[in-house]
């Protein structure tokens, strides 16, 4: 019978351990997209930030954001806008590396690490993921809606301040929407 029991107890810190990483997992996580949210992004890029000084390796990063995106929730509704969200994420889930870190940042804004990577090749990344979703087929309520994005890229450079290399990026996206939106610019 004490066998019994203390099996039963393990069971019990075995699936109270197994809720802890549940919980874990879903602190890191984004609740629509199941990317990886904000903090875990903030996390992988100070890590990212270490590997790259002392390994001298390329990191690139990419921020997105989608253009326009308040007109697609006024006009059909916050209910086609998550959905649009949900399918912009698994388009950069399928079209980058498993090695690059992505992740929802805010709203409508996404993030990408790219280790062993220079601006230039993220460039070339972003530029592609760009045209896919330019061509992808949107549909609402019967009728076809074109969906953007607009991107700022930035590289890792030796010791700079996590600061630094985001605001380069962000810069960058600025300069996307500023000089008419679905398109690429680095900073
Ligand atoms: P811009 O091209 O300058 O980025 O224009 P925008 O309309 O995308 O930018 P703005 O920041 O004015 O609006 C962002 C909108 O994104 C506001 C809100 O309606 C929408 N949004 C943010 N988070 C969510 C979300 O979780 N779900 C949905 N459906 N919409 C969201
Ligand atoms: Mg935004
Ligand atoms: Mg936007």
């Amino acid at each position: 019978r004490d066998a019994q029991e203390s099996r039963g107890l393990g069971d019990v810190y075995k699936r109270q351990a197994l809720n802890y990483q549940e919980a874990m997992q879903l602190a890191m996580q984004d609740g629509l997209t199941s990317l990886n949210n904000r903090r875990s992004f903030d996390e992988q890029l100070k890590r990212a930030m270490h590997h790259a000084n002392r390994q001298r390796s390329k990191v690139g990063l990419i921020v997105c954001d989608l253009d326009k995106f308040k007109v697609i929730n006024d006009t059909y509704g916050h209910l086609a806008g998550d959905k649009v969200l949900k399918i912009i994420a698994k388009s950069l889930q399928k079209n980058l590396r498993s090695s690059d870190f992505i992740a929802r940042f805010g709203g409508e804004e996404f993030v990408a690490l790219m280790p062993e990577t220079s601006a230039d090749e993220a460039l070339i990344v972003a530029e592609k993921l760009r045209k896919k979703i330019e061509e992808s087929p949107f549909n609402f309520k019967k009728e076809p809606v074109q969906i953007t994005v607009s991107f700022g890229i930035s590289e890792i450079v030796e010791w700079e301040s996590i600061d630094e290399v985001f605001n380069r990026a962000d810069k960058a996206l600025y300069k996307a929407k500023e000089s008419g939106r679905n398109q690429v610019q680095i900073g």
